[in-house]
């Protein structure tokens, strides 16, 4: 049991502020993530250090293409989450009440780092968020030893959150399902608003951190190609045109396995739509075989990293920059 970070008293009650949601929480009772609970007036989260899954990934897993592409992660996790999808592929993990796992402080995940020579600390698998307080102290020590922080999140977190963590925090993936359509985020996740996410990224992208955006997209229920254009005019409008932005094949899992893998003519569909608003750097991800897999010079066209899946086949680049034309590439590298 830890105390947790980001609540106010609000009567006999607790306020969290941790997530989207903000939670106000009576005396002995949990948050909706089951994670935080009110033991006598003081906020406690219950994951803390408890890692249920560690693993070493390639960063274009989670997906990252542009932060330090080829780099290995040290992939981390706790249980819990603040949403319900109904498609969950981790719902093992992130929807149960057991909190199981193996015990490590913060030193222990940089010393494990350390000894493995990566570079990188992805928290990943279930959300960050609902274990923010272990990631807060491992960002922040991992600083220290010039190790980066990176969170794939659903984005449903607070400006509070993200203006403590912001400074630690090195790069985000923020994963829209079906487009961020808003009916879909209740039906199917349980989710009330979407607008959080919008302003988290915002918050993100006021703190500097390295933004790239995912998007799920759901066959039938979740890939209506006017949700995916407005999403990515909302990119162009709000953010940038160089944000990398993938599509998301669905796999069949937890109470959504009689709904097929999305096709990947509507994956490169919806990419084409993105690059003709404007977007530079559309990729389709979960399925392989795709032009969209490629890194290409927005400039020249000049083919710059070529994949096939999560691995690099060739990487062509000078510095940032396109060896044919010279251009700026949107890519943190060494
Ligand atoms: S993290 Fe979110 S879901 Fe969990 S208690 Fe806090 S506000 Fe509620």
């Amino acid at each position: 049991m830890h105390e947790a970070m980001l609540w106010l008293k609000e009567g006999n009650k607790i306020r969290c502020e941790l997530c989207a949601r903000r939670c106000l929480i009576p005396e002995g009772k949990e948050g909706f993530c089951r994670v935080r609970f009110n033991n006598n007036g003081t906020l406690y989260t219950k994951n803390y250090g408890k890692i249920v899954s560690m693993d070493v990934d390639p960063i274009e897993k989670k997906p990252f293409y542009h932060f330090y592409p080829g780099a290995q992660t040290l992939s981390i996790s706790s249980v819990g989450c603040n949403f319900k999808c109904q498609f969950c592929i981790n719902c093992d993990i992130s929807q149960t009440d057991k909190m199981s796992g193996k015990t490590y402080s913060p030193d222990d995940i940089i010393k494990i780092a350390n000894d493995k020579g990566i570079k990188i600390i992805a928290y990943t698998y279930t959300e960050p968020t609902i274990f923010f307080e272990f990631a807060y102290r491992t960002s922040r020590l991992a600083k220290r030893y010039n190790i980066k922080n990176v969170f794939v999140t659903n984005g449903y977190i607070t400006s509070e959150a993200i203006k403590k963590i912001g400074k630690y925090l090195d790069a985000v993936t923020v994963d829209f399902k079906a487009s961020g359509n808003t009916e879909f985020y209740k039906k199917y996740m349980s989710v009330p608003d979407v607008q959080p996410i919008f302003t988290a990224l915002k918050n993100f992208n006021k703190h500097r951190v390295f933004i790239e955006i995912s998007n799920l997209v759901i066959p039938g229920i979740g890939d209506k190609p006017e949700d995916n254009h407005k999403l990515v005019e909302w990119i162009m409008d709000n953010l940038d045109s160089s944000i990398p932005y993938h599509l998301l094949g669905f796999t069949p899992s937890f109470q959504m396995t009689d709904i097929p893998p999305t096709s990947l003519e509507i994956l490169e569909k919806f990419a084409t739509d993105a690059q003709q608003v404007g977007l530079r750097y559309p990729y389709v991800g979960n399925i392989w075989g795709s032009r969209f897999e490629n890194t290409y010079c927005y400039n020249c066209g000049q083919s710059v990293i070529e994949r096939t899946g999560t691995f690099i086949n060739t990487m062509n680049l000078e510095g940032n920059k396109c060896p044919n034309c010279g251009f700026g590439i949107n890519v943190i590298k060494d």
